[in-house]
């Protein structure tokens, strides 16, 4: 059972983590191999979270949200990881990369309209940021938007790797994605981005492909969107024209510290099956865990579990959802503990030898997800040239 601590820092908090935990053991942990080994999306668990209040968990209350804060966000990242991270990642499109997105940057009428169906489970949501061509340099996108005379819009451009971007094995897309796209450029000549909200059912809207043979997070969809002279009227433009990249910025601190949360899930876990197998097998008359070098995969797993416990923690405390500003360490933490995951996800690997390397013993499984976990929502190269460049604006970090 969890104590109170930085990773639990009030009553409520150890509440949300026990039930989540427990909810997970229930429903989420019976079907994880099952659905990573047929490449599935369990859509029906993910709606039925909507119960739970889980799918608009940092959206306020009035538009059917918990109104939680970063802490609580990362908890359930982290619960649902420990069991299966393919699904936490479906989960972490919906509601951090959709529905948080919209709660804080969205206008009345658009939070009013599609917040409650999104936190309910009705609809399911992704976000749209890469593309065939560009990844990491955001700016090279080349999926335009043009305004007609009657004020709508007409996006054309094609959208990969996006999570929910198709919710079945039909093809049938998410019931609305938040969409970045070229609308032109500033007086400065450099590219002008702007948000739209395109919903199932608008024309030139459609799954290219899903996306198969993934390394990992084979349960969850990846996607690839078409934007076929698609038409989004004037009302689904969010904020003012241009203005992606202040939207964009803001939430990728919440993205970036969950995904660290998922990381941390997938640490622990491994941690708790190396620790379990270690005393259970013998070999040469003893139980491995006597074996130095067993003992050198399980304390240095711990430690790296601990350190990145604290990080993360640390961080989700300090950080306001909604604001920018804690770029440093949302990008800090998303650097150490993905690779740390993945190490230790390793370490479980090789102390469980050949049983390690089958999918009924998890590890191997958590090995895969946890790469994906140093790619997506910013590569590992990204979170190194952010933290150095906003070193070298402010120093002083480093000993305040
Ligand atoms: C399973 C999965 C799910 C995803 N879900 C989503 C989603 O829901 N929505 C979405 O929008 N995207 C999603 N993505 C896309 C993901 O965010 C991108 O893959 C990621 O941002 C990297 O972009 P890229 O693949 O185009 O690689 P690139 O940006 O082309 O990078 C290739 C390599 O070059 C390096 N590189 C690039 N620029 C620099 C530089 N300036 N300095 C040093 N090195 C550099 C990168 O670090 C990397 O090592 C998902 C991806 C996957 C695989």
């Amino acid at each position: 059972m969890a104590n109170m601590d930085i990773a639990n820092p009030s009553e409520e908090h150890l509440m949300l983590r026990e039930m989540v935990r427990e909810w997970t053991k229930e429903y989420v942990e019976p079907q994880a191999l099952e659905y990573d080994r047929d490449e599935k999306f369990n859509l029906e668990l993910l709606r039925s979270m909507g119960e739970l209040g889980l799918l608009g968990i940092s959206a306020p209350e009035e538009y059917g949200g918990a109104g939680l804060d970063a802490v609580a966000c990362t908890i359930v990242h982290e619960e649902l990881s420990a069991s299966d991270p393919g699904f936490a990642l479906a989960y972490l499109a919906h509601s951090m990369l959709f529905v948080n997105n919209l709660a804080y940057n969205g206008n009345e009428e658009q939070k009013a309209r599609i917040l409650p169906k999104v936190c309910s489970g009705e609809w399911i949501g992704a976000m749209a940021m890469s593309e065939p061509d560009a990844g990491t340099d955001v700016l090279g996108l080349s999926t335009s938007a043009v305004q007609r005379d009657d004020g709508s819009w007409v996006l054309n451009g094609r959208k990969m790797w996006i999570t929910n971007g198709c919710i079945d094995e039909e093809g049938t897309p998410a019931d609305v994605v938040w969409v970045y796209a070229r609308t032109g450029e500033d007086e400065r000549g450099r590219v002008q981005m702007s948000t739209f909200l395109v919903e199932a059912g608008m024309q030139g809207y459609s799954v290219g492909q899903k996306i198969y043979d993934k390394t990992g997070m084979r349960a969850s969809n990846t996607a690839e969107l078409v934007f076929d002279d698609c038409i989004v009227p004037a009302a689904n433009l969010v904020g003012d024209v241009g203005e992606s990249l202040l939207h964009m910025m803001g939430n990728l601190e919440l993205e970036r510290l969950t995904l660290a949360g998922m990381a941390l899930g997938i640490g622990r876990r491994a941690l708790e099956e190396m620790n379990r197998y270690a005393t259970d097998r013998t070999a040469f008359g003893s139980s491995i865990r006597d074996f130095g070098q067993i003992q050198r995969y399980i304390g240095e797993s711990w430690a790296k579990y601990r350190a990145m416990r604290s990080y993360i923690y640390d961080t989700a405390n300090n950080l306001t959802i909604g604001t920018s500003g804690q770029r440093l360490d949302s990008d800090g933490v998303k650097l150490f503990a993905t690779t740390a995951a993945k190490e230790i996800a390793d370490a479980a690997m090789q102390v469980m030898g050949g049983y390690g390397y089958v999918g009924e013993y998890h590890v191997e499984r958590l090995w895969r997800d946890a790469k994906l976990l140093e790619i997506g929502g910013g590569t590992l190269e990204s979170h190194q040239k952010n933290i150095t460049r906003d070193l070298f604006k402010d120093g002083d970090a480093i000993i305040r």
